[in-house]
This record gives structure tokens, C-alpha cells and sequence, in this order.
């Protein structure tokens, strides 16, 4: 069997934010929760987001558009409500109102009735969340319409070519949650059914199916390659449309095979995460299978090298044939902001070096139209250029910052003494047992974000602005000492966001105005962009640190992002190891530390929150990660006097795996989420005896909901089963700037209570 030539998938991206350029996607979802739009509003303003992002895939000139990515949500949610994966507790709704509220309800719970939420995950080592699919013994499956069979419909009345993807059954189930000893591995069988009922309702409007198996790019054990094999071979029995297998994140490594022989006709690889199995894969490849090599970064938003792509792309074309080669993004270009066009801020060489997901499906274009012989490679000498300018620009490369990398020396990643000797060093804090404090941040008031916006946009002075923010670090102050915290933080009112604060304050980095990826639904976050080598320009949290420190006579946290953090949450350049960027970032944090030291600032936290989600999907790399990864914290931290406490803070209590790694950052205090989990976390130190102080969190700030006295000495006295009441602290899960402080006052007061009665028992 050949390929058709006819309908060949040329160029594609797989798939495209839905956001909208201007974010219209929030837009109309909040005001249709605020009731200022009706459901038929809603639902024409999406009709008219999803067409225009078809227009823009249909105007670079890209082969096929992709149908089936959008949703008003999340896309795998709406694979939940297609194959009627509902979960009990939302039935009622399923019955009474239409799929949109059942999806806004799964994703949003509701508070009125009290039903609560599905679960949030991070979709793999991306920052996009998905709506984790949950199985119990009383789900029972039934096909429900589906979005991407209606879209793809759609699109082929209206004369677009397209291309729907769906998330294959494999990656779907194996990231499900299982309740009541459910095992979502009974279900296959009917899931595949209708997955197959869904295939066979496209086969007439498309030629191509993408289905999205990014878990082949991960560790999978034998029982669920067999799985697989054993699904692919049913999905792809009697179908007339030709299914194109899309893997991305990684290599696929030992999975290859399970790919090879799944029976579709096409294979879509990652080349930029896993370039390394290209050679393997060509040689491997059945006749009868295409290839889409994903050339173009899709979690990125730098150009590509195009003439460097263009030579892969051909060298893949000679072995395989033209026919057989599709030009793609590496994964769904949702990780990737819309369009660089509506940048009119940024620097005009910075600009210059970048490419969004419009920009990025014109590459896709471009190099398409190059293999085909359509243009002739005249074309790429601006790029080259453009890439030529970028290297060794001596706004990315700071000798004096190389230098300083290359003059670390193996001392510096250690503290003087160890913690036993510092924990008496740190006597003079006068602490008393099971200590109180909170994560950072206190309730960000609209008040406070109309001073930080006027600021920027200049209507107000800055002297205005710093007594607005003293005023407001004032009152923190006062607060937390009739709360009776012993030791307190200044409440972060001048931060947006705690990577954006810091990222502002460092050369290397810049910003976008509309650069926005969807985080989860409404929630989209505009990370900044490390462009260079990263330095302090001058100190950055000190003024605000030493003046709430000058109101209390109780220790002051001085609170910074710590380089990993920064690390995860930034575009960052793709021209030298992340690793090497971390280090650059842990410096200027380590200076950072030394000048809040020298301001007689006594305790340091330095937020760790992301450490975990930068792990590698595959557990063979995990070490080397987390050597360099908690390297960078000690590289920052380990500048600190044996009298100064480090603290470090950790949104997540998935543990398990990396407590090691944790106990060698060495931080003298760290703190944790875990109220969620009634403190099923502790467990882990059963097996591991966590050396230094700790904190779990025992007052949930991801809801309105205020702990009683009680129920906070039980979650502490479950945690002292663990952890010797000498190294015990108490604290919330996170910082509460969403929360309002009605309820923060409350919880807190709570918090101190079972603090000084545990105290006394
Ligand atoms: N210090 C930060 C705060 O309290 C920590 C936030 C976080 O962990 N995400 O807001
Ligand atoms: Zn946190």
C-alpha cells in the first residue's frame, strides 16, 4: 500500500491556542458566568474563535487546520463528557441543563450544593492543567455527541481541510483517577467501542485523524504496551479515515516499537525534546507509514533555525520519500503564546527572535513550501540572519556573568555547619516550640492591584506608590502581631506574581504585553522570557524587607523566588542548558540573600515551588535533574551565615519520590502543602526520617473554608506521630493572597489556638 498523494498531509501544527489573540476565550466564559451573556451568546462567540483560529491555519498556508483542540474548558474534559464518563455527583446536572454548564460544573464544582470539583493535573512537565478523568464502580460509559465530530463537520461544510484530533485512549485512561477500588483498565473495552463509533463518524469529513498518545514518550511497563497493541489494532479494523499517531514530549525510546506496529498509518514525532531517535526511526519506519516530524517548538517562542530545519527535513525526505513526510509543530502549539504581530512594546531586536503559534505555523509553511520546491531557499537568508544576530549577542552574553559560573566552587553549595550545629547557632531567634508563621503573601485587595497598575502606567509617583506599599506592609505587621505569629512576612504587597517580580529586576529577562497561555480554563499566566545571561542589576527586595522588619520586633521572613522556580515558570532561551541558566539565576538570588543578611533580615525563605514540576517524564533522567535542580537552591542558599534560618516553601505534597532530594537542599525549615490530604503525606517519614525542621500545612488556602481549632490540633497531632515536636512548625499550605481576609483572619486565629494548646499539652 502507497501513500495517496491526494489527500497527503503536508503541513500541520497539532493544535492551536484557543485563547484567542486578545484572550476572548476568558472573556466570554467569565461573562457568561457572571449571567452578562446567554448561552447562545456564549456559544456564538466560540463558534466565531474556533473559525478564526481555522482562517489563521488556513492563511499560513498549512495543509490541513486541526479541529477537535478547542473546548471551552479543557479538551480532555470534553473527552470525559464524550464518552459519558460522568461522575454521579454531577448527574443531576447532566440531566437538567445542557454539556456546557455539566463541563463548567465537573471543572468548577459547585459551591451552592456543595459538590465538589473534579481534580486539576498539570498536563506532563507542561504548566497547562487538564481535568483528571476519574472511574468508580458507578460510572457507566455512554457515547455522548462529541465536539470534535460536530467541528470537523463544521469546518469541511465551510471549506476548510481538516484534521481532528482526539487524545487516544491509552494517554486518557492512564491518566484517569481511580475512587472506591475502581480499575479504569475494565473499561477499555467499551472506551474503544466508542472511540471506534467516533472514528467512523469522521471517516466522511476528513482524511486524516490525529490521535494524541504523548504517554508513549513516558515509561510504560509491558502490560500496558500490550494494551495498547491490542486497542490500536481494533481502532485501526474497517476504518476508511487514515489515523496519524502523535507523540510528543520526548523520545519515544522503547516504546517504539509499541508505535511501529500500532497499525496507523502515520507517525508523528518530537524531533526538538527527542531529536536523538530520528535515525532509528527512519530506519525503522513501515513503507506503508508516514512520518510528521515535529521540527517547529511548540512550548517555545523563539524563531526556528530554518535552514538547520530545512537540512533535517530534506536528509528525512531522501530516505523516505517526499509523500511520506509531513512538516508539523513538535506538540499542540496551546503551550505557546497567539501572535508576536500584537506585540508593539517589546524590543524590536528581542522581537526579532521570536515566533508565536501564528509565526511558528507560517515556519511550518515555509519549510513545507521548500521541500516541495514551491520557493527557493533565497528565502531563508533573512532567518539566517536573524539566527546569525542572536548568537553571541552581546545582549545575550555577559562575559563578567560566564565568568562568575565558571569560578563556582564546590564549597559554595554547602553551608558552614550542619544543621544540628545551626539549629544552636539559631538559638538567638528566641522561637518557642512549634513555631507559627504563614507562606508569604497576604490578601491581594482590588485596592492594591488598582496602586501596582497605576504605578506602572505612571499616574501616580513613586513616592506615592512606596508609602502606599508601606502603608500596606504596616498594616500586615500589625495583623499578624495580634494574631500572635512568632514569625512574620511582610505580606508581598508589591508583587504581582512571584516570578514576575523578580524577573523584572534581572538583566536577561524581558516581557511580553499579550504574550498569555491558558494555565487551566479561565486561568492563563504570561511567563517572561529569559533571553540572556541573567545578573542582578541591584538589590531587589531589601527596602521592603528591612521596613517591615523595622515595625516588629519579631523575626521578619525575607521572601524570594528561588532559581528553579524562576527556571519553570519563564520562556527560557533554548541556546544553552537549562541547567546553565539555573545557575545564573541562583547567583543573583545568592546576592540577593547576602544583602538581606547584611540587613540584619534573620530568617530567609526561598520558594521553591515549582521544583518538582520540572522533573524529566522519564525516570532515567529524574537524577540528573534533581542534582543540578537542588544544586541551584544550595548554590543560592548556602551564602547564609550558620546564625541566618533558611526556609523554603513547596506547593505540592506528592513527596514520595524525591524526599532525598528535598533533605539535601538543606533548607533549615521548608514548608508544605498537605491539609488536602489529611496529612497522608507524614507517611513518607515513616520510611525516611526527614532531618531538618518542616511544616505541613494545615490550613487548606485553596478554599473559603475556615479550619476549626480542633480540626487543626488533630492534623498536627497526626503530624507529631512523625515529626518530633522540636521540629515541628505550624503554617497554612500556601500564601493567601486569594483569599480575602475575613476568612484569613479567622483561619489564623484558629491556627494560633491549637498552636498555644498543643504548646501547653
Ligand atoms: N511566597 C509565596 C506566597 O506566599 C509562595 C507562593 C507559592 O508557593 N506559589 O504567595
Ligand atoms: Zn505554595
Amino acid at each position: 500500500m502507497t501513500v495517496n498523494s491526494l489527500n497527503s498531509l503536508k503541513s500541520h501544527c497539532l493544535g492551536f491556542p484557543r485563547i484567542g489573540a486578545n484572550r476572548e476565550l476568558k472573556k466570554i466564559t467569565e461573562s457568561y458566568w457572571k449571567k452578562i451573556i446567554t448561552r447562545d451568546e456564549l456559544l456564538d462567540a466560540a463558534e466565531k474563535l474556533k473559525q478564526e483560529n481555522w482562517q489563521i491555519q488556513k492563511n499560513t498556508g498549512l495543509s490541513h487546520i486541526t479541529t477537535g483542540d478547542f473546548a471551552l474548558y479543557d479538551h480532555i474534559l470534553n473527552t470525559t463528557i464524550a464518552l459519558g464518563a460522568i461522575p454521579p455527583r454531577f448527574k443531576p446536572q447532566q440531566n437538567c441543563s445542557g454539556e456546557i454548564d455539566l463541563a463548567f460544573q465537573m471543572a468548577r464544582g459547585n459551591p451552592q450544593q456543595n459538590i465538589p470539583a473534579m481534580q486539576m493535573m498539570k498536563w506532563f512537565d507542561t504548566n497547562y492543567h487538564y481535568i483528571v478523568p476519574e472511574f468508580s464502580p458507578d460510572i457507566t460509559l455512554t457515547k455522548q455527541p462529541s465536539n470534535v465530530v460536530l467541528d470537523t463537520k463544521n469546518a469541511a461544510k465551510l471549506g476548510f481541510n481538516p484534521k481532528p484530533v482526539i487524545t487516544g485512549p491509552i494517554t486518557f485512561l492512564l491518566l484517569s483517577k481511580n475512587y472506591n477500588n475502581s480499575n479504569q483498565w475494565n473499561y477499555l473495552d467499551e472506551i474503544t467501542e466508542i472511540y471506534q463509533s467516533i472514528i467512523n463518524e469522521l471517516n466522511d469529513s476528513a482524511d486524516w485523524l490525529q490521535i494524541d498518545e504523548p504517554i508513549l514518550c513516558v515509561d510504560l511497563t509491558n502490560e500496558t504496551k500490550n494494551l495498547f497493541k491490542k486497542t490500536y489494532e481494533k481502532l485501526n479494523k474497517n476504518k476508511k479515515i487514515k489515523t496519524l499517531l502523535t507523540t510528543y514530549f520526548g523520545a519515544l525510546d522503547d516504546n517504539l516499537d509499541t508505535a511501529l506496529e500500532s497499525g496507523c498509518d502515520g507517525l508523528h514525532v518530537d524531533l526538538v525534546r527527542g531529536n536523538q531517535q530520528l535515525d532509528s526511526i527512519i530506519e525503522k519506519l513501515p513503507d506503508n507509514m508516514i512520518l510528521s516530524a515535529g521540527i517547529v517548538d511548540g512550548r517555545n517562542i523563539w524563531r526556528t533555525d530554518l535552514s538547520a530545519a530545512f537540512a533535517k527535513l530534506q536528509k528525512i525526505q531522501n530516505k523516505i520519500g517526499q509523500e511520506r513526510l509531513a512538516v508539523a509543530s513538535s506538540c499542540s502549539l496551546l503551550h505557546c503564546p497567539v501572535n508576536l504581530n500584537n506585540e508593539t512594546k517589546l524590543d524590536p531586536e528581542l522581537k526579532s527572535w521570536m515566533a508565536f503559534s501564528v509565526q511558528k505555523c507560517e515556519e511550518i509553511a515555509l519549510l513545507t513550501d521548500l521541500l516541495d520546491g514551491k520557493t527557493s531557499e533565497k528565502i531563508l537568508e533573512e532567518n539566517s540572519q536573524i539566527i546569525k544576530n542572536r548568537k553571541n549577542n552581546p545582549r545575550v552574553v555577559d562575559p563578567a556573568v560566564q565568568k562568575r559560573c565558571t569560578s563556582i566552587t564546590p564549597e559554595m553549595l554547602f553551608r558552614n555547619k550542619n544543621y544540628a550545629e545551626r539549629k544552636i547557632s539559631q538559638q538567638h531567634l528566641n522561637l518557642p516550640i512549634l513555631p507559627t508563621t504563614t507562606i508569604g503573601s497576604f490578601p491581594q485587595t482590588n485596592e492594591i492591584r488598582e496602586i501596582r497598575r497605576k504605578f506602572k502606567n505612571n499616574e501616580i509617583t513613586e513616592s506615592q506608590y512606596d508609602s502606599f506599599i508601606q502603608n500596606a506592609i504596616t498594616d500586615v505587621v500589625r495583623k499578624q502581631e495580634e494574631l500572635g505569629l512568632d514569625v512574620l512576612v511582610h505580606g508581598e504587597p508589591e508583587r504581582n506574581d512571584m516570578v514576575e517580580y523578580f524577573g523584572e529586576q534581572l538583566n536577561g529577562f524581558c516581557f511580553t504585553e499579550n504574550g498569555w497561555v491558558q494555565s487551566y480554563g479561565n486561568r492563563y499566566v504570561k511567563p517572561p522570557v529569559i533571553f540572556g545571561d541573567v545578573s542582578r542589576k541591584q538589590p531587589m527586595t531589601i527596602n521592603q524587607i528591612k521596613f517591615a522588619q523595622s515595625q516588629t520586633a519579631k523575626p521578619m521572613k525575607g521572601m524570594l523566588t528561588g532559581p528553579v522556580t524562576i527556571l519553570c515558570w519563564s520562556f527560557v532561551r533554548d541556546d544553552i542548558p537549562r541547567a546553565d541558566v539555573c545557575k545564573q539565576i541562583a547567583l543573583a538570588i545568592r546576592d540577593e540573600v547576602a544583602d538581606l543578611e547584611k540587613a540584619g533580615i534573620k530568617i530567609i525563605q526561598i520558594d521553591e515551588a515549582a521544583l518538582r514540576e520540572g522533573m524529566p517524564l522519564r525516570k532515567c533522567n529524574a537524577d540528573k535533574y534533581l542534582t543540578w535542580a537542588t544544586d541551584s537552591f544550595r548554590l543560592a542558599a548556602s551564602v547564609a551565615n550558620d546564625q541566618t534560618q533558611i526556609h523554603s516553601h513547596m506547593c505540592y505534597s506528592e513527596f514520595n519520590t524525591i524526599i532525598k532530594w528535598i533533605a539535601q537542599m538543606d533548607a533549615d525549615v521548608i514548608s508544605i502543602e498537605s491539609s488536602r490530604n489529611k496529612m497522608q503525606l507524614l507517611e513518607v517519614f515513616q520510611e525516611f526520617e526527614y532531618p531538618n525542621e518542616i511544616g505541613p500545612g494545615v490550613y487548606d488556602i485553596h478554599s473559603p473554608r475556615i479550619p476549626s481549632v480542633e480540626e487543626i490540633i488533630t492534623l498536627l497531632k497526626k503530624a507529631l506521630q512523625y515529626i518530633p515536636k522540636e521540629r515541628l512548625w505550624i503554617n497554612p499550605d500556601c500564601g493567601l493572597k486569594t483569599r480575602n481576609w475575613e476568612e484569613t483572619l479567622e483561619s489564623l486565629k484558629n491556627m494560633v489556638k491549637a498552636a498555644k494548646i498543643l504548646r501547653n499539652e
